[in-house]
Parts: C-alpha cells; sequence; structure tokens
C-alpha cells in the first residue's frame, strides 16, 4: 500500500506538471504539428490520476492502480502520445507488482520496457525527433545508475539530467515520424514536444520519489 501510495503521488504529480505547460506544450506542437499536445497531455493526465484513485481508494496495489490509470490515459487523450503515455505507464506497471516493494532493477526493467514498447508500437528510431529520443537515454542512464549500486532516487534524479539535456537537443532535428512530418523544416529550432514533455514529467517524478 506504501508502494501504491508513492505510484498515485506520482500521478498527481504527473497531471499538475502538464497544467503548469500546458500553453507552453501546445505552443511547441503548434509550430509543426497540431497544436494539440498540451490539451491532450492534460486529458489523459487527470483521467490517469482519477483512475488512479479511484483504484487506490479501493484498496488496490501498485501494479493495479498504475494499471487503469495507463487504460484511461490512453482512452481519455486522444492523439499518438497518449497511446504512447498508456504504453508507458503500462509496462512500468507490470514490474511493480501489487505485493511488496519493487527493487530499483524492477523500475528500471519497467522504463526499458517502456522504452522498447514505444519503438516497437510507434517504429521511430533515435533521431526521428520524438519522445524516443528522451525515453531511450532516459532508460539507458536508469539502468546503468542502478545497475552501479545508485539508489533510485539519485539512479532516476541522474537519468532526469539527462532527459532535460537530449530534450533541448531535439531542436536541432528534423522531425522522421507523427504529424510534425510534414512541416519538418518549420521544426526546426524548436524543441520536439513530446520530448519535452516526457522531459519534465520525469523531472517532477524525481521530487516524489526524494
Ligand atoms: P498527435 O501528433 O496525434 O497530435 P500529440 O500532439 O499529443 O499527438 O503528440 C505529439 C508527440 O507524440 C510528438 O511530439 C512526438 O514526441 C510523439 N510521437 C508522435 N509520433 C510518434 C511515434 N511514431 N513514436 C514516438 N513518438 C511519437
Ligand atoms: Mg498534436
Ligand atoms: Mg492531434
Amino acid at each position: 500500500r506504501e508502494v501504491a501510495a508513492t505510484v498515485q503521488a506520482v500521478l498527481t504529480t504527473i497531471a499538475e506538471t502538464v497544467d503548469l505547460n500546458v500553453e507552453e506544450l501546445g505552443r511547441l506542437d503548434s509550430i509543426a504539428g497540431d497544436g494539440d499536445h498540451g490539451i491532450g497531455m492534460q486529458r489523459g493526465s487527470h483521467a490517469a490520476a482519477t483512475a488512479g484513485a479511484t483504484a487506490f481508494s479501493a484498496g488496490a496495489g501498485a501494479e493495479t492502480v498504475l494499471a487503469r490509470a495507463a487504460d484511461a490515459w490512453a482512452d481519455r487523450a486522444g492523439g499518438t502520445s497518449g497511446a504512447l503515455w498508456g504504453l508507458i505507464l503500462a509496462q512500468v506497471a507490470v514490474r511493480l507488482g501489487d505485493e511488496g516493494r519493487p527493487s530499483r532493477e524492477a523500475v528500471a526493467a519497467g522504463v526499458s520496457a517502456a522504452a522498447e514498447s514505444v519503438m516497437a508500437y510507434g517504429k521511430a528510431e533515435l533521431g526521428d525527433k520524438t519522445m524516443v529520443d528522451v525515453l531511450v537515454p532516459f532508460a539507458e542512464t536508469l539502468s546503468r545508475q542502478v545497475d552501479d549500486g545508485a539508489a533510485l532516487i539519485a539512479a532516476w534524479s541522474e537519468a532526469a539530467a539527462v532527459a532535460t539535456a537530449k530534450a533541448t537537443a531535439t531542436a536541432d532535428l528534423m522531425p522522421r515520424m507523427g504529424r510534425a512530418r510534414a512541416h519538418g523544416k518549420n521544426s526546426v529550432g524548436t524543441p520536439d514536444p513530446g520530448a519535452h514533455s516526457l522531459a519534465l514529467i520525469v523531472n517532477a517524478i524525481s521530487t516524489v520519489l526524494s
């Protein structure tokens, strides 16, 4: 139940972070995309926090709380990023389990599985100017830090710093996937919206884990 409570606090933090950045995310997506990344993330993250809270109140463990949140996010967000965020949460959920305290290795394995599943489903590769450009190095840094024996909060914070740098670096790329591809050149000089929101969220989660 302690772990389920932390998961619920993470879901609330994600929704709050999206709220604080909703206009900025819409603006970034309007440069080469359709401008709905802020509102899509807002619908998804709030649906996830609400569904998680309902499961938590009913006594569910961490895996179930996060799995319900994943389904709600994918159902309610609409858009490509909604489906991908549903996948991310669902992959982490399985590794947390409902009983006991998951190991640091389990958390890192969940994030790595999330990165693999986003790539398998969305077919984007590194350098295509999508959230993959943040998710993959985030997952790799987290796993490496955990393997080196870092505590979860230290490993997560290190990986979150890498996520920020990688999100910023997407500004230099030409989009090769998603809606932004059609207006590719417009987006050079601007970071990818999905990469930026992912970096904001993993950084905000650091404050919950500490
Ligand atoms: P939509 O493009 O359907 O309007 P959003 O605006 O919510 O959805 O999300 C756009 C973000 O989704 C992009 O900035 C990018 O990071 C991510 N994205 C789009 N297509 C893919 C893909 N095939 N693989 C990974 N991420 C993707
Ligand atoms: Mg969009
Ligand atoms: Mg859209």
